[in-house]
């Protein structure tokens, strides 16, 4: 049986180093926290982005806008939160209303201070191999695998999604880290074969149990970012994980696995972004 990547551990010891290191250095940190409109996944994950942030001493500056607020109007408060020098991170809520154009949203945010790591300024940083901030649920994966000690080394990656949030840049992560990188998504012919081969799994594609068991590897890595809920409401990940745990070596799960990291790593690059503007 696989062990179990528990990332809801993980990510409390992270709190932890990022709450000491706050003391200790004596910052004070921001965060800025856009929402438009009424969607009330976005209202979770909000209310769980601004707790983590007490939770650490990070100060979180609300922001809840009305639906019907205007693309220009959203604009300028993303301007005014560029020059305030209280605010080290600037998140705006996804999706946002179908009337904001929210690339320009996101590349009117400024590059030092997205928390996120969603700006091509900082995406092509990540591209070119070079310091940046870097988008979280990534991030938080590679700590995930860098917890059970695997060597990436020479190992070949499957990445299962290739979205600009996840798939892109975990593949690119994984390869800056010498794995052997092979990327899915929906027009890949023969996916269980692709999948069979993989030392290590990163299953992002937004479908319940998609991934079976069956298709993985004695021994492999298996991290399962996907987020989707059951007819009967349950939470469940894009790997079929009963049967997977049978084969792989290490597995994630979900609920209590890439989640809690996401968050982790925002409050971590937050905090990396107050250090950075105060030098
Ligand atoms: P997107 O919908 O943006 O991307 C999904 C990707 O999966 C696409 O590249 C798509 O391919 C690919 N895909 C879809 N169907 C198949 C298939 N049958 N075979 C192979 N590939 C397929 O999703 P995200 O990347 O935003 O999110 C993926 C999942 O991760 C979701 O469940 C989401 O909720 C979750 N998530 C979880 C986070 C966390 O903190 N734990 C954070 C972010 C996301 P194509 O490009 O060809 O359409």
């Amino acid at each position: 049986m696989a062990q179990i990547i528990d990332g809801k551990a993980l990510a409390e010891k992270f709190r932890g180093l990022i709450k000491s290191e706050i003391s200790e250095k004596h910052l004070e940190p921001g965060l800025a926290v856009v929402l438009v409109g009424n969607n009330a996944a976005s209202q979770v994950y909000v209310r769980n982005k601004k707790k983590a942030c007490a939770e650490v001493s990070i100060k979180s500056f609300d922001h809840t806008l009305p639906e019907e607020t205007s693309e220009a109007d959203l604009l300028k408060l993303i301007n005014k939160l560029n020059a305030d020098k209280s605010v080290h991170g600037i998140l705006v809520q996804l999706p946002l209303p179908e009337h904001i154009d929210s690339q320009k949203v996101l590349n009117a945010i400024s590059p030092d201070k997205d928390v996120d790591g969603f700006h091509p300024v900082n995406l092509g940083r990540l591209l070119s191999g070079q310091k940046g901030l870097r988008p979280c649920t990534p991030v938080g994966v590679m700590e995930m695998i860098d917890s059970t000690g695997y060597d990436l080394k020479g190992k070949h990656a499957v990445v299962v999604g290739r979205s600009n949030i996840v798939g892109k840049p975990v593949a690119v992560m994984l390869l800056e880290r010498h794995a052997t990188v092979t990327i899915c998504h929906s027009r890949t012919v023969n996916l269980p074969e692709v999948v069979k081969a993989a030392d290590v799994v990163v299953a992002a594609l937004g479908k319940a149990e998609f991934v079976k068991g069956s298709w993985i590897k004695k021994g492999a890595v298996v991290i399962d970012v996907g987020i989707n809920r059951t007819t009967e409401g349950k939470l469940v990940g894009d790997v079929e994980f009963a049967e997977a745990s049978k084969h792989a070596g290490f597995i994630s799960p979900v609920p209590g696995g890439v989640g809690p990291m996401t968050i982790a790593m925002l409050l971590k690059n937050t905090l990396n972004s107050c250090k950075e503007i105060k030098k």
